[in-house]
C-alpha cells in the first residue's frame, strides 16, 4: 500500500510513498501528514472469526491487510514487545463496569499510558530501518506528559538512533515528569520548554519543516524524524486495539454494534476508531470526550474550530490540555478531500479558525459526537467507581459524561482507557477524599494505594529514589540550539 498527503503535493516530495518512507519522514507537502490511500475493508464475519486470535495473531492479521513494506521477521520482533506488558497473552483487557459499559484498559504496558501500544512496536519497527540503513535519525517528541515517557523507553539506547524529547514544564505530573527526567541512554536528550504543550507541539512542527534545522542535521549524517501521532506508524498500531476490543466484546455478550467512546486531545485515539469504523468494524458513533478545553467537542457540535481568544487551560487531565489537535487533519482530508483540507487548514493558521459548511458538518456527525466535562464531573465519577470497586484514571473518567448523555440507544459501549490512577495520584486521592488539597505525587500513592489496598508498580515508585539525569527548562526560542549542541556533543 502506497501512503498520500493531506495537503495535496507541492511537487519536490514523491506523490505516493511506502509505509517506511512515511514513518522516517513524517512531514509532507505544505506542511500536511501522511495517510493510507484507501483503507482495506473488512468482511463481516472478520471479528467473530477472530475469536480465538490472541492479540499478536490479530494484529498481525490488520497488519497483512494494509501491505506494509516491512519484513515479517521485523513484525515478529517488534509485536513480541507486547509480552513485556503486564499479562503477556492480552495486553488490553476489557473489564465491565456497567451492564452495557466496558471499559478497554490500553495503560497495561512498561510506562503506564495508552502510547505503549503504538510506541513500543513502531519504535522497534523505526530503530530497524534506521539501523538497517545505515542511516541516523534525530527523532523529535513533544508530550503532554505520556508521550514523553513512551518514546524514550522505546529507544533509550537504540543503535542510530537520538531523541529529543520537549514536555511543558509544570504541565505534567511529578510521575510523568520523573519518568522522562530520570531517564538513562547516551542518545536520549529531555527539555522542559517554558510554555504548555501547543507551545512542545508547535516547536516540534517548526523544527520538522525547518530546513535550516535539517541543514545543520544533515552536516552531522542525521535525518529527523517525529514521534507524535502525526506520525503515520503510530495511527497504524492505534486502530488494532478498537478492534481487539470488539473481538473480546463479542466473547461476553453477542451484539451487532456497539458506541466507542475515546478522551482525546491530538485525536491520534480517535482517528485509529474512525479508521477502524471504515474498515467495517461495527461502531454505531466514535464519541469524543474532552475537558473544559473544549475545541474538538465545539468542532463536533457546532462545525468551527475557533481558536480566537482562546487560551489552554490546566486541568486534571493534561493529556487532553491542547487546542491544536493534529490528527482531526486526517478525518477532514478522508471526508472532503486535499483540496478542501488544505485550504481548511490555511484558514486555521491564517485566521486561526476554519468553518465547515452544513453538509460537511453533517457528514462529519455521521461517525462522530463529542461532549466535554469539567474537572468536578471527572473527580465524582472517579469517587463514585471506586466506591463500585473500580479505578479509573481522570483521563477515563471525562468518557461517563459521553456515556450518560450522549448515547440515543443502550446499546454496548467500549471506553479506553488510556493511563493507569498511578500516574496522577494527587487529583485521586482529591476525589476519594473530596478535598482540594495538594498534595506530592509521592505522598498521593502512599495514601491512595494504602486507602484502597492496591499495589504502587515498582517501575512507579522507585522513580523517587532516582537520579536526575535532565535537568533543563529552556525558553522556546533556545529549543533549537540545545538540540543541536546535544547532537554535536
Ligand atoms: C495522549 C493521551 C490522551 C489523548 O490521546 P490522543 O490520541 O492524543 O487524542 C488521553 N489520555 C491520556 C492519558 C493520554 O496519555
Amino acid at each position: 500500500m502506497k501512503f498520500i498527503e493531506t495537503r495535496g503535493n507541492e511537487g519536490k516530495k514523491p506523490a505516493k510513498v511506502n509505509f517506511s518512507y512515511a514513518i522516517l519522514n513524517p512531514s509532507a507537502s505544505f506542511g500536511g501528514l501522511y495517510v493510507p490511500e484507501y483503507l482495506p475493508k473488512l468482511d463481516k464475519d472478520f471479528f467473530k472469526n477472530a475469536k480465538n486470535d490472541n492479540y499478536k495473531e490479530f494484529t498481525k492479521k490488520i497488519l497483512s491487510k494494509f501491505e506494509i513494506d516491512i519484513d515479517e521477521d521485523v513484525i515478529n520482533n517488534a509485536l513480541s514487545l507486547y509480552d513485556n506488558f503486564e499479562d503477556g497473552k492480552n495486553p488490553v483487557p476489557l473489564s465491565k463496569i456497567e451492564d452495557d459499559l466496558y471499559i478497554n484498559e490500553l495503560y497495561h504496558g512498561p510506562t503506564k499510558a495508552f502510547k505503549d501500544m503504538a510506541l513500543q512496536p513502531f519504535g522497534y519497527i523505526l530503530s530497524d530501518l534506521a539501523r538497517k540503513q545505515k542511516q541516523n535519525y534525530l527523532i523529535l517528541a513533544a508530550t503532554s506528559g505520556d508521550t514523553g515517557p513512551a518514546t524514550l523507553d522505546t529507544f533509550s539506547n537504540k543503535e542510530n538512533i537520538k531523541v529529543a524529547c520537549m514536555y511543558p514544564d509544570g504541565g505534567t505530573s511529578d510521575v510523568q515528569r520523573l519518568q522522562m527526567v530520570t531517564m538513562n541512554g547516551k542518545n536520549l536528550k529531555v527539555l522542559g520548554i517554558v510554555g504548555n504543550f501547543d507551545d512542545a507541539q508547535n516547536a516540534l512542527k517548526m523544527l520538522l519543516a525547518s530546513e535550516r534545522f535539517r541543514d545543520e542535521l544533515e552536516k552531522q549524517n542525521i535525518k529527523l524524524s517525529a514521534a507524535n501521532s502525526v506520525n503515520f506508524g503510530r495511527i497504524i498500531f492505534q486502530i488494532i486495539y478498537h478492534m481487539y476490543a470488539y473481538v473480546s466484546l463479542l466473547k461476553k455478550q453477542n451484539t451487532h454494534e456497539f458506541y466507542s467512546i475515546v478522551p482525546s486531545g491530538n485525536f491520534g485515539n480517535a482517528l485509529g476508531a474512525y479508521y477502524a469504523k471504515k474498515m467495517g468494524l461495527p461502531i454505531r458513533k466514535i464519541l469524543i470526550a474532552s475537558n473544559i478545553n473544549n475545541i474538538l467537542s465545539d468542532l463536533i457540535n457546532k462545525g468551527i474550530y475557533d481558536l480566537r481568544g482562546r487560551k489552554l487551560l490546566k486541568t486534571t487531565s493534561p493529556a487532553m490540555d491542547i487546542l491544536i489537535s493534529s490528527n482531526v487533519e486526517r478525518v477532514l482530508y478522508d471526508k472532503f478531500g486535499s483540496k478542501r483540507c488544505k485550504e481548511l487548514m490555511d484558514d486555521l493558521r491564517e485566521k486561526k479558525y476554519y468553518e465547515l459548511s452544513k453538509n460537511e458538518l453533517e457528514s462529519l456527525r455521521e461517525d462522530f459526537d463529542a461532549i466535554y466535562c469539567d474537572d468536578n464531573f471527572a473527580k465524582n465519577t472517579i469517587k463514585k467507581y471506586v466506591n463500585k470497586d473500580y479505578i479509573m484514571d481522570p483521563h477515563t473518567a471525562t468518557t461517563l459524561k459521553a456515556y450518560e448523555n450522549l448515547r440515543e440507544d443502550s446499546i454496548p459501549t467500549i471506553a479506553c482507557s488510556t493511563a493507569q490512577w498511578t500516574k496522577f495520584a494527587p487529583t485521586m486521592l482529591n476525589a476519594i477524599k473530596d478535598d482540594e488539597k495538594k498534595y506530592s505525587d509521592e505522598v498521593a500513592l502512599q495514601e491512595f494505594s494504602k486507602a484502597l489496598h492496591v499495589e504502587i508498580p515498582k517501575s512507579i515508585s522507585e522513580l523517587f529514589q532516582k537520579d536526575i539525569v535532565h535537568d533543563k527548562v529552556v525558553e522556546k526560542q533556545d529549543i533549537e540550539k540545545e538540540i543541536l549542541d546535544f547532537i554535536k556533543a
